[in-house]
């Protein structure tokens, strides 16, 4: 629990100019925050956690992506190496949670591999959208889930899961599934899987089974743990790292999108919510490529001029960034208004389909 506040809260203290810039004042502890950070004066962008002289307040301009950085116009700084990755290095840690749940993954177990435990949680989080301890936790208690399944007791399992005391594992186990151990049965022969896509925008992450595709979000973004509860609770399905037919043709479409090639996403979906969420995100996917409209229009279309708000709120959740366009929807004055995945992508987003229409 306590690892998934920590994060929360981090992110949440990032989410003005001035709060960034407040973090930046530690250097140490700066390093591995998610943003990038440009230096008008010079023209170069940095990582947080760079050994330059920290520029001043009014020099800095702040970015979700170094790609973002980088469409701008600025340059990589040469001494922290804004875009080299540690993709490959998070991608082999979550291999090796994943197959070895129950080993000790404590901030002193990390030290002794030589990882500096603080910097890999933010990078963890950042890169998968999962915070390190949830996904860790959500390893364990999805392996019980299916042992259980397979007909394990419930005492075997708990121990397994690495959880000494029944109660403490039946309420983790309760708040994963929205069900007691004793009770899960899932539907082994269709687990949902998880899945990371590199984009120029960053990197996004997908749930998708072999048919369709019922998740896309931008990693730095999106609360996994309440996404994987979510579909939890609604497919009683065991939910997998791994990739499935669906995975791979929306990574296709995600590559032909940015290179302006892809006009129109055709990855079948299973979009979960209330009919009048439903209704939200089917008139927002009919707003053609390039175009935008307004928070009121949209409340238009679904037939109700008054629910603006509704329409805001059902836009921002529907969990299919960029297929469902919610990207396209900007305030009524024609300024951008809010969007989940950051304002700058936001823009970001509208122009790459603007200049390839
Ligand atoms: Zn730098």
């Amino acid at each position: 629990m306590m690892t998934v506040h920590t994060d929360d809260m981090r992110t949440d203290d990032l989410r003005t100019d001035d709060m960034r810039y407040e973090a930046l004042k530690d250097r140490k502890g700066a390093v591995g925050l998610n943003f990038i950070l440009a230096v008008l004066s010079t023209g170069i962008f940095c990582r947080p956690g760079c050994p330059a002289r920290r520029p001043l307040r009014k020099n800095c301009v702040f970015y979700e992506t170094a790609a973002l950085a980088l469409k701008a116009g600025y340059r990589p700084c040469k001494r922290c190496h804004p875009l080299g990755g540690q993709r490959a290095a998070l991608e082999s840690l979550m291999q090796e949670i994943y197959a070895n749940p129950e080993a000790d993954w404590s901030a002193k177990a990390l030290e002794e591999k030589g990882l500096a435990p603080t910097t890999l949680r933010r990078q963890f989080k950042a890169h998968t959208g999962f915070g390190l301890g949830a996904f860790i936790r959500w390893v364990r208690l999805g392996q019980a889930a299916q042992s259980l399944t397979q007909g394990e007791t419930v005492i075997m399992a708990q121990l397994d899961a690495g959880f000494d005391s029944p109660s403490g594992f039946r309420a983790a186990f309760g708040d994963m599934f929205g069900q007691a151990p004793a009770r899960i049965k899932f539907d082994e022969q269709n687990p949902l899987c998880v899945a990371w896509h590199e984009t120029p925008m960053g990197r996004m992450v997908s749930i998708a089974d072999e048919t369709a595709l019922y998740m896309l979000e931008f990693t730095n973004r999106v609360k996994m743990l309440a996404q994987v509860k979510r579909l939890h609770r609604l497919h009683n399905r065991p939910i997998l790292v791994g990739r499935t037919v669906i995975s791979e043709h929306i990574e296709d479409e995600l590559k032909r999108y940015f290179k302006g090639e892809l006009k129109q996403f055709e990855t079948p979906l299973v979009l979960t919510g209330t009919d009048f969420q439903k209704q939200t995100w089917a008139q927002l996917c009919a707003i053609p490529y390039g175009e935008t409209r307004s928070y009121a229009q949209l409340a238009m279309a679904v037939g109700n001029e008054k629910a603006v708000r509704a329409v805001a709120s059902s836009n921002a959740k529907n969990g299919l960034a960029l297929i469902v366009p919610c990207h396209r929807v900007i305030a009524k004055d024609g300024s951008l208004g809010g969007y989940a995945g950051g304002v700058e992508r936001k823009s970001a987003l509208l122009s790459l389909e603007t200049n390839n229409l």
